[in-house]
């Protein structure tokens, strides 16, 4: 790693900082002094950095909106001041805190690399390590003067996916993570090798705008055989209901029910958004493809394409906050703003 380059990073928290509470066994998170104590690989490693840890630390699946735009504002006032950033965030919701910032950082230009650990820092066989210096080194790769992954990441194992585009698939292997609807940017072997042609660089130039208004009006519809009408419409008539993620069956299908055309019609007229997401992880949604999805768009229902339900839900926050106007939403929803989903 080049001894010029400057790397922040920011401990929010996560397995990577726990170590297991003598009395219940429960893995909880430790202080930042203690958690120093386990990496004194840090300070060989041949760059500057500067870490910022969340007091207390957190355990991920505490994370909300209000964290992910504590992350941004640190991003922003430390722009200028470091080559790249490094989150160190629990796996379980690292997907949702990487799509939320990917939509939050605007005109980005720098490598922000999210990781974790799926074992304590502290423990023999753990990830942590591995994790964290690569993840360093790629918050730190720069050539001819410009970072080569000036994007919002997720490192995991020995692959640096696009963070809007992946998902935490398992909760017990190393391999914690999968992008399955778009190719990793880059594999980490005895060398990285960067795929570039996957890469999304930004017009150079560009300033970073920070937009951190969200709104958390969203809800997850998810269908099965034999759901009813009084589930559906429970979802749908939820108290200053703004948007709402359907999972749907395959390309996009749901039921033929009169009812539930009905009422998804009903909440389109009532100002509710309704985007069609599959609950199948590869592939996208095709409206119309079959007549089961047919009727979806006329009653209004939008399509996710082949977003993750992570990046669709963080869009809906994210679009909704920043943006008053029902149509200007909608709009936002047909195009990709941060590479989430590929529309044809
Ligand atoms: N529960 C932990 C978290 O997300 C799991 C992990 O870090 O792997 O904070």
């Amino acid at each position: 790693m080049d001894k010029s380059s400057a790397v922040l990073l920011i401990f929010t928290g996560g397995t990577i900082s726990m170590s297991e509470d003598s009395s219940t066994g429960a893995l909880r998170p430790i202080d930042f002094e203690r958690l120093q104590d386990f990496m004194p690989e840090l300070n060989d490693i041949g760059v500057r950095f500067k870490s910022i840890p969340f007091t207390p630390f957190i355990d991920s699946s505490d994370m909300n909106p209000d964290i992910w735009e504590k992350m941004a504002m640190i991003i922003q006032k430390n722009y200028n001041d470091f080559d790249g950033f490094v989150i160190l965030h629990g796996t379980d919701t690292m997907a949702y805190s990487a799509s939320a910032l990917s939509f939050m950082l605007e005109n980005l230009s720098k490598p922000v690399i999210f990781t974790g650990a799926q074992l304590p820092i502290g423990m023999l066989r753990s990830d942590a390590k591995e994790n964290m210096l690569t993840a360093i080194e790629i918050a730190t790769a720069y050539e001819n003067g410009q970072p080569i992954v000036p994007e919002v990441c997720i490192f995991f194992e020995d692959t640096l996916f696009r963070g809007n585009r992946t998902t935490k698939k398992n909760a017990e292997h190393f391999n914690a993570f999968n992008s399955y609807n778009y190719p990793p940017l880059a594999k980490a072997g005895v060398h990285i090798k960067y795929f570039r042609s996957y890469i999304h660089y930004n017009e150079p130039n560009l300033k970073l705008k920070v937009r951190t208004k969200t709104d958390r009006n969203v809800a997850i519809l998810k269908l099965f055989p034999g759901i009813t009408q009084h589930t559906v419409e429970a979802i749908l008539h939820i108290p200053n209901l703004k948007a709402v993620v359907m999972e749907s069956f395959g390309a996009g299908n749901a039921p033929r029910k009169k009812w539930l055309f009905d009422a998804l019609k009903s909440a389109n007229e009532r100002g509710i958004i309704v985007v069609n997401r599959s609950q199948c992880s590869t592939g996208t949604v095709e409206m119309g493809r079959y007549e089961t999805s047919l009727n979806l768009m006329h009653a209004g229902v939008l399509s996710a394409h082949d977003c993750t339900v992570e990046a669709i839900v963080t869009k809906l926050m994210y679009l909704l906050g920043e943006f008053s106007q029902p149509e200007q939403i909608k709009q936002k929803l047909t195009i990709s703003l941060s590479g989430e989903m590929t529309v044809s």
